[in-house]
């Protein structure tokens, strides 16, 4: 396994690597591994020759309110889990070589980027889909891997892969848990004991929603968005819930009655532990 910091370096490689009739698998990370990278890189070990992984906390992404400093980066860490995961090379650039002074050009894709976590975020996803847009362009793979843990940023790639026509596939890998059902995260390392036990309400609630909606024919997504609430606000007396939306799994749009509604559902969520910011959510067909 190599790490590899120069995006002339990495370029060089993944131009090597198809030439030579090898198939490449992109994994990009902010590091801090965890199980669920690793579901990411064992698929991509999976199907591709070559796997590639970046490690890098990319600074547009977060607004200036955020925690980008306080961001956990561990890389020794990382580099072991990577290699335990059959990665080859680890694309490990620092901040200069990825944005330059003179750096101008941003990739947006609106709309998908303004609704949900993006009305809390309003620069968020313009900063992920240049970085993907940029790691692809230097890492050259066949075949990307994201979580579903990401729903809305899941959503935004693929339609930034489509409208782009960048000859890239996409694959949306399961959400890894805990075993309580919390959502595997760099971001847990912020919360206590305590706080990740409340946290397991998410996903609970998450699963009751879905029960609620195939099983009991629940329909009115006010009314159920209202039953969330008072289980998650009841259930873990800590949490402070930022929103919940129901919507479809393509154009992100409110579903606001389910009753003739045919078609994936996703039921994301955002809440607030402390100053920790959790998402989740799930997907299903109705
Ligand atoms: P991050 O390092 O948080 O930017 O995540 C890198 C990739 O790992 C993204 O595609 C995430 O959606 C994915 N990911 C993060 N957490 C999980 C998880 N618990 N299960 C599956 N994929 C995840």
């Amino acid at each position: 396994m190599k790490v590899i910091k120069e995006i002339s370096a990495m370029r060089d490689i993944s131009e090597y690597c198809r030439r030579t009739g090898k198939k490449i698998g992109f994994v990009p990370t902010m590091g801090f591994l965890h199980e669920g990278h690793c579901s990411l890189l064992l698929k991509a070990r999976d199907e591709a020759d070559i796997v590639i992984t970046s490690i890098f906390v990319n600074p547009t992404q977060f607004s200036p309110n955020e925690d980008f400093n306080d961001y956990p980066r561990d890389f020794l860490r990382d580099y072991h889990v990577c290699k335990s995961c059959g990665v080859d090379y680890i694309f490990y650039p620092d901040s200069a070589e990825m944005y330059t002074e003179d750096f101008h050009t941003f990739v947006n894709v609106n709309t998908l980027s303004e609704t949900l976590e993006g009305k809390y975020r309003p620069e968020h996803f313009k900063g992920v889909s240049t970085i993907v847009l940029k790691l692809i362009n230097i890492t050259k793979p066949h075949l990307t891997y994201f979580g579903q843990k990401d729903a809305q940023q899941a959503v935004v790639i693929k339609k930034m892969i489509n409208d782009l026509n960048m000859d890239v596939k996409l694959r949306v890998c399961e959400t890894v848990r805990e075993e309580n059902g919390l959502a595997k995260s760099s971001r847990n390392v912020y919360l206590s004991r305590e706080q990740k036990d409340e946290a397991s309400v998410l996903y609970k609630a998450l699963k009751e929603a879905k029960r609620m909606i195939l099983e009991e024919n629940m329909d009115d997504v006010k009314e159920l968005k209202k039953v969330l609430r008072n289980y998650i606000e009841t259930n873990s007396p800590n949490s402070s819930l930022q929103y919940i939306a129901v919507t479809d799994n393509t154009n992100l749009e409110k579903i606001s009655n389910l009753k003739d509604y045919k078609g994936d559902v996703l039921i994301s969520l955002a809440a607030y532990y402390g100053k920790t910011r959790l998402i989740d959510n799930i997907l299903f067909e109705k």
